[in-house]
Parts: structure tokens; C-alpha cells; sequence
């Protein structure tokens, strides 16, 4: 169904003659599947020491509902993924390696529609799809230090990781070539689970409109995903190349939760 994107995404790789059909097409990642997931349940372990839960059943289960939907659409759907809504009122979502999404309350507040909040979503299960993170670390430390961290050879350092992460984002700080194949992916996502695809560009304008307001919860999001016009741009471009027809969702679902998550985050942006 609507596949017609899919080879605009990825005519763009020269030389690639992998199955078309994988993500992790250019990069040789040289951590395995099943390593990357013990990483992730570490590191995960010590953001939930962290970070508070929202603790609201029903805004976490639509998250999930929401997650699985999209992580159904990738090559790791047979993998363990969970989707975490933080109490936190800066708009921003993060991703560990090894299917680990957290999203903050201030996000699901801000965002307008069902399909924007998709859309931020669907680009942070790219990431891990793409296995951005990984990649990162083998390249800034080495693979022997990565596989020792598997290992739990170094607990200081996990601890010293998601303290850098919660404190500037540093896991999620990649390259602008990530960022954009993370678009691209999110894109193919979002739509593929039948999100409405414009989601994403819209989800830019919100963002960018909300900063006027409130610039102070947007400085970690716009830190780690500048928001040039060229961004705003490719996810028009790239929602176009989709029929536009038969999209799904939720409305009314996503607006419960967005009331739920508005009444316990007082500073949400959207509050007023
Ligand atoms: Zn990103």
C-alpha cells in the first residue's frame, strides 16, 4: 500500500546494492541485534531511575498503542520495544538504543493532532531502526568499549551516559544526515500505519509557533533537531508522494489523552 515514497527515500544511496527493503542499508553497524537490546535494557534501567513516569494508564497505553502501531511498519518489529510518556514539560522525546522511546508529557501537549505527535514519535523509532545511536557510540568510543558496556563491565559508565542524556541530550545529539534519514524513515512510519503523513510538517509549525511563546521548553528539542525551513520543506515533499486518502487514527482518543496530560502538566504549553 502507498509505497510509491519508498523508493524516492532511497534511490538517493549510489552504490547501495543491499535489499532495498533494509533500513541499515549504508552503515556497517558492528554491534549486534541482541546486543544493542541488552544496551538498551541497561540504559533504560537507569533513565527509569531518573525520570518520573507520568503514572497515568491511560495516557501510557495510548502511547503504547501508538508505538506498536509504528514499530509494526519496521524491519524490528519482532524486538521488545516500550514507549515511556514522562512527567516533563519541556517538548521533547528521546530514544535509547534498543527500542527504548520516551516522550515527554510537554510534547503530547503541544502537539495539535494525532499525526503530529506520530510524527515525533515515528522519527525517534527510526533512530532505532536505523540504529543511530549505536553507530554513534562505536564511532566515539570504539567497539571494545560498546561491547564492554554490554557486558556490564562498567556500570559507572551507563550511569554517566544517561546522566549526560538527561542533562544535554547527548545521546540524542546525531548528525544532520541521521536527523534527515530519521525524517524520511518517520515519514514511511507514520504513513504506513496510516497516520496522516502532512502530520509531520505540520507538527514543525506547531513547534515552531509554540518556541515563540515559550522558547524555554523547546531549547532541548531545537538542540538536538534545528528545525531549518529545508526540514519543513523535505516532510511536505515527502507527505506529498502519499495518496492522502484512507488515513486512520484516533481523534478522539488522542484528545482524551491530551486532557489527561494537560491537567497533570500544569506548565504545558498549551495550557493557556
Ligand atoms: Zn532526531
Amino acid at each position: 500500500m502507498r509505497l510509491f515514497v519508498f523508493a524516492l527515500v532511497f534511490a538517493a544511496i549510489p552504490g547501495c546494492t543491499c535489499n532495498p527493503n533494509s533500513v541499515n542499508r549504508g552503515d556497517l553497524n558492528l554491534v549486534s541485534l541482541d546486543d544493542e537490546w541488552e544496551l538498551g535494557r541497561q540504559l533504560a534501567a537507569e533513565v527509569d531511575a531518573q525520570v518520573a513516569p507520568l503514572a497515568d494508564a491511560e495516557v501510557e497505553a495510548y502511547a503504547d498503542a501508538m508505538g506498536a502501531s509504528l514499530v509494526a511498519e519496521t524491519e524490528l518489529s519482532d524486538r521488545a520495544w516500550t514507549f515511556t510518556v514522562i512527567e516533563d514539560p519541556a517538548v521533547n522525546a528521546f530514544a535509547l538504543p534498543g527500542g527504548h522511546v520516551y516522550i515527554h508529557s510537554g510534547l503530547v501537549a503541544a502537539a495539535e493532532s494525532e499525526a503530529e505527535l506520530a510524527s515525533v514519535v515515528a522519527h525517534e523509532v527510526a533512530h532505532v531502526v536505523a540504529r543511530h545511536s549505536t553507530e554513534r557510540m562505536v564511532k566515539a568510543q570504539g567497539l571494545s568499549v560498546v561491547a564492554g558496556l554490554v557486558l556490564g563491565d562498567d556500570p559507572g559508565m551507563i550511569r554517566e551516559i544517561v546522566a549526560e542524556l538527561i542533562g544535554q541530550g547527548v545521546l540524542a545529539r546525531f548528525s544532520r544526515t541521521d536527523e534527515t534519514e530519521a525524517d524520511a524513515l518517520g515519514l514511511r512510519f507514520m504513513a504506513e500505519a496510516d497516520y496522516d503523513p502532512d502530520g509531520m510538517a505540520a507538527m514543525f509549525e506547531t513547534l515552531l509557533a509554540l518556541r515563540q511563546r515559550q522558547p524555554v521548553l523547546f531549547e532541548r528539542w531545537f538542540g538536538t533537531h534545528p528545525l531549518s525551513e529545508d526540514r519543513v520543506e523535505a516532510a511536505r515533499a515527502g507527505a506529498a508522494e502519499w495518496d492522502g486518502s484512507g488515513w486512520g487514527g484516533d481523534p478522539a482518543r488522542f484528545e482524551a489523552a491530551r486532557r489527561r496530560v494537560l491537567a497533570r502538566t500544569p506548565a504545558a504549553p498549551l495550557a493557556m
